[in-house]
Protein backbone atom coordinates (compact mmCIF):
# COMPACT_ATOMS: atom_id res chain seq x y z
CA UNK A 1 0.00 0.00 0.00
CA UNK A 2 1.12 3.46 -0.80
CA UNK A 3 2.03 5.76 1.84
CA UNK A 4 -1.44 7.58 3.23
CA UNK A 5 -2.44 11.41 3.41
CA UNK A 6 -2.52 12.45 6.26
CA UNK A 7 -4.38 15.75 7.18
CA UNK A 8 -3.98 17.41 10.99
CA UNK A 9 -6.64 19.43 12.06
CA UNK A 10 -7.10 21.60 14.95
CA UNK A 11 -10.09 20.89 17.50
CA UNK A 12 -11.05 22.77 20.18
CA UNK A 13 -8.14 24.98 22.25
CA UNK A 14 -5.12 22.61 21.17
CA UNK A 15 -6.31 19.13 20.48
CA UNK A 16 -5.29 18.08 17.02
CA UNK A 17 -7.57 15.36 15.01
CA UNK A 18 -6.23 13.71 12.42
CA UNK A 19 -7.60 12.15 8.73
CA UNK A 20 -6.34 9.39 7.08
CA UNK A 21 -6.83 8.63 3.64
CA UNK A 22 -5.39 7.06 0.56
CA UNK A 23 -4.87 9.40 -2.00
CA UNK A 24 -7.75 8.75 -4.31
CA UNK A 25 -10.03 7.31 -1.75
CA UNK A 26 -13.35 8.42 -0.66
CA UNK A 27 -13.22 6.88 2.66
CA UNK A 28 -11.19 7.77 5.37
CA UNK A 29 -10.30 7.18 9.31
CA UNK A 30 -10.72 9.80 12.00
CA UNK A 31 -8.04 9.73 15.03
CA UNK A 32 -9.49 11.33 18.02
CA UNK A 33 -12.58 13.41 16.59
CA UNK A 34 -13.85 15.67 19.39
CA UNK A 35 -14.96 18.65 17.10
CA UNK A 36 -17.60 17.90 15.26
CA UNK A 37 -17.64 20.65 13.18
CA UNK A 38 -13.68 20.93 12.05
CA UNK A 39 -14.52 16.67 11.23
CA UNK A 40 -16.91 17.72 9.05
CA UNK A 41 -14.97 20.58 7.12
CA UNK A 42 -11.72 18.50 6.72
CA UNK A 43 -14.15 15.09 5.55
CA UNK A 44 -15.61 17.94 3.12
CA UNK A 45 -12.31 19.20 1.96
CA UNK A 46 -11.12 15.73 1.17
CA UNK A 47 -14.31 14.81 -0.30
CA UNK A 48 -14.86 11.80 1.92
CA UNK A 49 -16.77 9.85 4.60
CA UNK A 50 -15.36 8.78 7.92
CA UNK A 51 -15.38 4.95 7.68
CA UNK A 52 -13.81 4.40 10.50
CA UNK A 53 -12.62 6.12 13.78
CA UNK A 54 -9.40 5.19 15.70
CA UNK A 55 -9.28 6.12 18.93
CA UNK A 56 -6.47 6.37 22.11
CA UNK A 57 -7.83 7.08 25.18
CA UNK A 58 -11.43 7.92 26.76
CA UNK A 59 -10.87 11.41 27.71
CA UNK A 60 -13.83 13.84 26.40
CA UNK A 61 -10.92 15.94 24.03
CA UNK A 62 -10.77 12.53 21.79
CA UNK A 63 -13.71 11.25 21.99
CA UNK A 64 -16.56 14.21 21.99
CA UNK A 65 -17.73 13.99 18.50
CA UNK A 66 -17.71 10.40 18.07
CA UNK A 67 -21.32 9.25 18.17
CA UNK A 68 -22.56 12.09 16.31
CA UNK A 69 -19.78 10.83 13.36
CA UNK A 70 -21.32 7.38 13.64
CA UNK A 71 -24.46 8.76 12.75
CA UNK A 72 -23.69 10.53 10.29
CA UNK A 73 -21.37 8.16 8.23
CA UNK A 74 -22.48 5.08 9.82
CA UNK A 75 -18.42 4.69 10.70
CA UNK A 76 -16.72 1.56 12.52
CA UNK A 77 -15.42 2.29 15.82
CA UNK A 78 -12.01 0.93 16.61
CA UNK A 79 -10.56 0.82 20.24
CA UNK A 80 -8.73 -0.86 22.58
CA UNK A 81 -11.20 -3.78 23.99
CA UNK A 82 -9.58 -3.46 27.85
CA UNK A 83 -10.77 0.70 27.45
CA UNK A 84 -13.85 0.10 29.30
CA UNK A 85 -14.48 3.64 28.90
CA UNK A 86 -14.24 4.77 25.31
CA UNK A 87 -17.24 4.68 23.16
CA UNK A 88 -18.13 1.30 22.85
CA UNK A 89 -15.78 0.31 20.24
CA UNK A 90 -17.13 -1.72 16.97
CA UNK A 91 -14.11 -3.42 16.19
CA UNK A 92 -12.58 -4.56 19.34
CA UNK A 93 -8.72 -4.32 19.54
CA UNK A 94 -6.46 -6.53 21.98
CA UNK A 95 -2.88 -5.48 23.03
CA UNK A 96 -0.17 -5.53 20.04
CA UNK A 97 -3.34 -6.46 17.59
CA UNK A 98 -1.68 -6.11 14.20
CA UNK A 99 -4.99 -5.07 11.95
CA UNK A 100 -6.08 -3.64 8.84
CA UNK A 101 -8.36 -0.44 7.77
CA UNK A 102 -8.82 0.55 4.32
CA UNK A 103 -5.95 -1.68 3.11
CA UNK A 104 -3.56 0.09 5.37
CA UNK A 105 -1.73 -2.18 8.42
CA UNK A 106 -2.03 -0.87 11.96
CA UNK A 107 -0.55 -1.92 15.27
CA UNK A 108 -2.00 -1.61 18.84
CA UNK A 109 0.10 -0.45 21.34
CA UNK A 110 -0.70 -0.32 24.93
CA UNK A 111 1.00 2.32 26.47
CA UNK A 112 -0.30 3.11 29.96
CA UNK A 113 0.49 6.30 32.24
CA UNK A 114 -1.80 9.03 30.87
CA UNK A 115 -4.75 6.58 31.47
CA UNK A 116 -4.45 3.17 32.35
CA UNK A 117 -5.52 2.10 28.84
CA UNK A 118 -4.16 4.69 26.54
CA UNK A 119 -2.89 3.01 23.26
CA UNK A 120 -1.19 4.11 20.35
CA UNK A 121 -1.38 3.33 16.65
CA UNK A 122 1.87 2.46 14.46
CA UNK A 123 1.74 1.80 10.79
CA UNK A 124 4.60 -0.40 10.30
CA UNK A 125 4.68 0.12 6.29
CA UNK A 126 4.95 3.65 6.56
CA UNK A 127 6.64 4.01 10.38
CA UNK A 128 3.82 6.25 11.04
CA UNK A 129 2.71 6.64 14.78
CA UNK A 130 -0.51 8.20 16.58
CA UNK A 131 0.60 9.09 19.80
CA UNK A 132 -2.47 10.69 21.59
CA UNK A 133 -1.36 12.08 25.39
CA UNK A 134 1.46 9.66 25.56
CA UNK A 135 3.85 11.33 23.70
CA UNK A 136 4.16 15.23 22.63
CA UNK A 137 6.55 17.34 21.09
CA UNK A 138 9.02 17.70 23.75
CA UNK A 139 7.08 16.11 26.33
CA UNK A 140 5.02 13.43 27.19
CA UNK A 141 1.02 13.65 28.81
CA UNK A 142 0.52 13.79 32.54
CA UNK A 143 0.45 10.88 34.76
CA UNK A 144 -3.47 10.27 36.12
CA UNK A 145 -3.50 6.95 36.26
CA UNK A 146 -0.69 5.25 35.56
CA UNK A 147 2.56 4.94 37.24
CA UNK A 148 6.12 6.09 36.34
CA UNK A 149 7.45 2.52 35.69
CA UNK A 150 3.80 2.09 33.75
CA UNK A 151 4.86 5.81 31.74
CA UNK A 152 8.41 4.95 31.27
CA UNK A 153 7.64 1.34 29.84
CA UNK A 154 5.51 3.20 27.60
CA UNK A 155 8.03 5.98 26.55
CA UNK A 156 10.74 2.90 26.16
CA UNK A 157 8.33 0.77 23.50
CA UNK A 158 7.83 4.62 21.64
CA UNK A 159 11.74 4.16 21.97
CA UNK A 160 12.12 1.43 20.81
CA UNK A 161 10.43 1.75 16.94
CA UNK A 162 12.83 2.76 14.08
CA UNK A 163 13.87 5.96 13.93
CA UNK A 164 12.68 7.86 11.16
CA UNK A 165 8.89 7.30 12.68
CA UNK A 166 6.76 10.39 12.00
CA UNK A 167 4.52 11.14 15.26
CA UNK A 168 1.46 12.62 15.14
CA UNK A 169 0.97 13.61 19.32
CA UNK A 170 -3.21 14.81 20.20
CA UNK A 171 -2.12 18.25 21.48
CA UNK A 172 -0.28 21.54 20.69
CA UNK A 173 1.48 21.62 23.74
CA UNK A 174 4.94 22.01 22.29
CA UNK A 175 6.65 25.83 23.33
CA UNK A 176 5.45 25.16 27.24
CA UNK A 177 7.16 21.96 26.48
CA UNK A 178 10.23 23.45 25.54
CA UNK A 179 9.81 25.98 28.20
CA UNK A 180 10.50 23.32 30.58
CA UNK A 181 12.97 21.24 28.95
CA UNK A 182 15.36 24.24 28.59
CA UNK A 183 15.03 24.67 32.58
CA UNK A 184 16.31 21.26 33.09
CA UNK A 185 18.55 20.94 29.76
CA UNK A 186 19.61 24.40 29.31
CA UNK A 187 22.92 23.11 26.47
CA UNK A 188 20.94 20.94 24.86
CA UNK A 189 21.90 21.91 21.10
CA UNK A 190 19.18 19.97 19.39
CA UNK A 191 16.62 21.42 22.18
CA UNK A 192 17.84 24.82 21.15
CA UNK A 193 17.21 24.36 17.71
CA UNK A 194 13.84 22.59 17.93
CA UNK A 195 12.67 25.59 20.53
CA UNK A 196 14.30 28.25 17.98
CA UNK A 197 11.93 26.20 15.28
CA UNK A 198 9.08 25.98 17.28
CA UNK A 199 8.90 30.07 18.15
CA UNK A 200 8.96 30.60 14.52
CA UNK A 201 5.80 28.29 13.92
CA UNK A 202 3.96 29.88 16.41
CA UNK A 203 4.44 33.61 15.03
CA UNK A 204 3.12 32.01 12.15
CA UNK A 205 0.42 30.14 13.36
CA UNK A 206 1.36 27.08 12.29
CA UNK A 207 1.12 23.42 13.86
CA UNK A 208 4.59 22.33 15.11
CA UNK A 209 3.61 18.93 14.25
CA UNK A 210 4.50 15.99 13.22
CA UNK A 211 7.53 15.29 14.79
CA UNK A 212 10.21 12.65 14.18
CA UNK A 213 11.28 10.07 16.55
CA UNK A 214 14.70 11.07 15.74
CA UNK A 215 14.56 14.07 16.61
CA UNK A 216 12.66 13.25 19.84
CA UNK A 217 15.32 10.96 21.11
CA UNK A 218 17.84 13.87 21.14
CA UNK A 219 15.40 17.20 22.51
CA UNK A 220 12.49 15.24 24.53
CA UNK A 221 13.79 15.02 28.00
CA UNK A 222 11.01 12.74 28.89
CA UNK A 223 12.07 10.28 26.49
CA UNK A 224 15.70 10.92 27.65
CA UNK A 225 15.40 9.46 31.36
CA UNK A 226 17.87 7.08 30.57
CA UNK A 227 20.87 9.50 29.75
CA UNK A 228 23.80 10.62 31.71
CA UNK A 229 22.63 13.98 31.83
CA UNK A 230 19.66 13.05 33.53
CA UNK A 231 21.07 10.63 35.70
CA UNK A 232 23.51 13.15 37.35
CA UNK A 233 20.48 16.14 37.17
CA UNK A 234 18.51 13.59 39.37
CA UNK A 235 21.10 12.16 41.15
CA UNK A 236 19.82 8.72 40.61
CA UNK A 237 20.78 5.99 37.39
CA UNK A 238 17.47 4.57 37.72
CA UNK A 239 15.30 5.95 34.80
CA UNK A 240 12.09 5.07 36.63
CA UNK A 241 12.83 7.39 39.60
CA UNK A 242 14.28 9.97 37.03
CA UNK A 243 10.90 9.95 34.88
CA UNK A 244 8.90 10.37 38.47
CA UNK A 245 11.09 13.44 39.72
CA UNK A 246 10.92 14.72 35.98
CA UNK A 247 7.05 14.38 35.58
CA UNK A 248 6.11 16.10 38.91
CA UNK A 249 8.53 18.39 38.37
CA UNK A 250 6.68 20.04 35.26
CA UNK A 251 3.09 19.50 36.59
CA UNK A 252 4.41 22.37 39.32
CA UNK A 253 6.85 24.04 36.38
ZN1 LIG B 1 -6.06 12.81 27.63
Amino acid sequence: MKRPNIYLFPQWDDNYGYLIKDPHGTKGVLVDPCDFEMCLKILELNDCEASHILLTHHHDDHVAAVEEIKKEFNSIIVGYGQDSQIPTPDKILNQDENFKILGQEYRLLHTPGHTLQHVNYFMPKHNILFSGDTLFNAGCGRMFEGTPQMFWESLSKIKSLPKNTTIYCGHEYTLANIKFALSIDPNNEHLLKLSKWASRQDKEHRPTLPTILEEQLLSNPFLRCDSEHFFEYYKSQDPIEVFAKMRSAKDNF
